[in-house]
């Protein structure tokens, strides 16, 4: 009898870790002989605590499930995947999961994530495998051709930063994953990291390759305990196995693969920022050029990438670039793991190919609010991502599309706002959180935030509204055009979709 119950910070959250001990101490005191896996989240939060129990069938899921609930389900036969009221049927067949398009979460829910035979007996080293025995050009030629891009945000093809690397003559190169994941609402990275750590070390290990780096470094927030634990895990049996060090897969090249830590600096998320942290500096942003690929981490060419797209990378490998970039929309390949958060009654993970609407994911797997009031804006792509009303939820994910009415797809975070919402204070925290966040090195980042934090509480409080209104938009412009990063650069789009799209919110009356 295998009972299956995540070990996903989100299940954990609430309340999974005394789930599991007392689905034990139940079973035991009960006499039944079970095997109990910690696997990842399948990623439906709503039902975490969900505690899956393996049949002939396939897999059952009960949930959510509290502690108080475990006697009960023993006492209807759950463990042979008995009726319960809590019982949600088959877990493939849950619609949330059906619906999606699961490439790169294909095993995340699944597997037991530091277990490196569960690793490879779901087409885990494939990737690894075939490329090894090819050359460093065809790799690159290889993830150019699937039409892969950046899924950190800023949607660069990854295959032309692979080559740039691999056509910079030097010694030592580096491969460094940005696991930073800042981003409001966005928890893809951290998933993949908690729940499938060897996806992420193999698409490292392949770019390694590709370029001709012995070294790789992830680059992992500190607030991302349990990702860093279940990394230095699987590392550490990588090692043991040899599919990291030297002589990898017995083809004779080496790489080796380092967690560090960063210390909580959004701004830490923009490579050069993180390169410099990397190299234990403050992190401040650089000037480009000279671009990472040529010269990144200690002055050598670095391949810098977001832990999507590393992760993307083995399947790409394993099944051929044909087969990804036949998925998505236009010059969006592939599928994109989209997180919905914030007021919303199903959040939780969708992978999707590119080319699904918003609205298909707020209303078909978001259901909605979790307030049950009407939808009245999103804020897709992170904090410096636009506001987007109601009239364009119909947009398909896609970096053309976004791009088209003044928004960015982003990290595939999308933050739910019911029609409580105050798009004015919304302005002013975006302003605030750059004004924290900035790194300070560039004047229309750094001041312009703080300027512009003071007139949205202006036209808040009704001083010289339509001046205050006309300064903030200048602000904005010269922060667009002025900044040397996104921080500052894009700060203005969640300020300017606010005052576009939601002009009632900057005029209201003031409460008597
Ligand atoms: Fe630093 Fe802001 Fe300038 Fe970026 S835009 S370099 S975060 S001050």
């Amino acid at each position: 009898l295998i009972i299956y119950v995540p070990c996903d910070s989100s299940a954990i959250a609430l309340g999974s870790n005394e789930v599991a001990a007392a689905i034990v101490h139940e079973a035991q005191a009960r006499g039944i002989e079970i095997q109990l896996v910690r696997n990842g989240s399948r990623g439906m939060f709503w039902l975490e605590p969900l505690v899956e129990v393996g049949t002939d069938q396939g897999r059952i899921a009960y949930g959510p499930i509290e502690v108080e609930d475990v006697a009960g389900l023993f006492d209807a036969g759950f463990e042979k995947g008995a009726a319960h009221p809590l019982q949600l049927g088959l877990t493939e067949e849950i619609s949330y999961l059906k619906k999606q398009e699961r490439l790169t979460f294909m095993r995340v829910g699944i597997t037991d994530p530091v277990s490196l035979d569960d690793y490879l007996a779901h087409e885990g080293y494939a990737g690894l495998k075939r490329a090894a025995a090819m050359s460093a050009q065809n790799i690159v030629q290889e993830v150019l051709d699937s039409g892969l891009r950046g899924r950190g945000g800023a949607a660069f093809p990854t295959g032309i930063k692979w080559k740039t690397v691999l056509n910079t003559e030097a010694t030592d190169k580096y491969v460094v994953c940005n696991a930073d994941e800042g981003d409001s609402g966005t928890f893809s990275d951290r998933m993949v990291m908690e729940d499938d750590p060897f996806m992420l070390i193999e698409g490292m290990t392949i770019a390694g390759l590709a370029v001709g780096a012995k070294q790789g470094y992830i680059y992992v927030r500190s607030e991302y305990p349990h990702a860093i634990a279940a990394l230095n895990k699987a590392i550490s049996s990588a090692y043991q196995h040899g599919y990291l060090g030297k002589d990898i897969c017995g083809y004779g090249q080496t790489f080796e693969l380092e967690v560090r830590k960063g210390a909580g600096s959004y701004v830490c998320g923009e490579e050069t920022a993180l390169l410099e942290s990397l190299e234990g500096r403050r992190g401040i942003v650089r000037a480009k050029p000279p671009l990472p690929a040529i010269q990144g981490l200690f002055g050598q060419p670095t391949v810098i990438n977001n832990v999507i797209s590393l992760a993307a990378v083995p399947l790409i490998l394993a099944r051929g670039a044909d087969f990804y970039k036949n998925v998505g929309m236009g010059r969006s390949r592939g599928t994109l793991p989209m997180q919905l958060a914030g007021n919303i009654k199903q959040g939780g993970l969708v992978e999707k190919a590119f080319g699904v609407t918003l609205r298909e994911l707020l209303f078909d797997f978001g259901a909605g609010t979790a307030s049950g009031r009407p939808i009245r804006a999103v804020q897709v792509g992170g904090p410096l991502g636009a506001y987007l009303p109601e009239s364009k939820f119909d947009t398909p994910i896609d970096y053309e599309a976004f791009a088209a009415i003044g928004a960015t797809v982003g990290h595939g975070g999308i933050v739910v706002f019911d029609d409580t919402v105050d798009m004015a204070k919304q302005a002013r925290y975006a302003m605030e959180f750059c004004a924290v966040e900035s790194c300070g090195k560039c004047t229309p980042c750094r001041i312009g935030s703080t300027r512009g934090v003071e007139a949205v509480d202006k036209i808040i409080a009704n001083q010289d509204r339509p001046q205050q209104i006309h300064l903030l938009r200048d602000l904005c412009d010269v922060m667009v055009n002025g900044s040397l990063c996104a921080m500052g650069s894009m700060t203005p789009n969640p300020v300017l979709s606010a005052l576009n799209y939601f002009p009632d919110d900057f005029n209201r009356k003031l409460n008597p």
